[in-house]
């Protein structure tokens, strides 16, 4: 079940909204429900925020070198539990 993130259209105005929307709530819901329109605890309009918990990270992996040259020292497993020094 997808979760989405809901935030009053109204924050900013207490009259309009309450504490829980007005920082913004997550709602698991069902994919087939018509979206959230008001928020549950008030009933003064919500917007769905368009998260960007799953947008990928784009973190390039260090390479080997990118490694040695950021100054790690990079260690490589030899014979049993020894590591030798690149
Ligand atoms: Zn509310």
């Amino acid at each position: 079940m997808p979760i989405y993130e809901y935030i009053s259209v109204n924050a900013d105005d207490q009259a309009q909204s309450c504490r829980i929307c007005a920082k913004g709530f997550e709602l698991r819901r069902p994919i087939d429900r018509a979206p959230l329109e008001v928020c549950p605890l008030c009933k003064n309009p919500v917007k769905k925020v368009i998260s960007s918990v799953n947008t990928p990270k784009i973190t390039k992996p260090l390479s080997y070198s990118d490694a040695k040259k950021a100054g790690f020292t990079v260690l490589e497993k030899r014979d049993e539990g020894v590591y030798e020094k690149q």
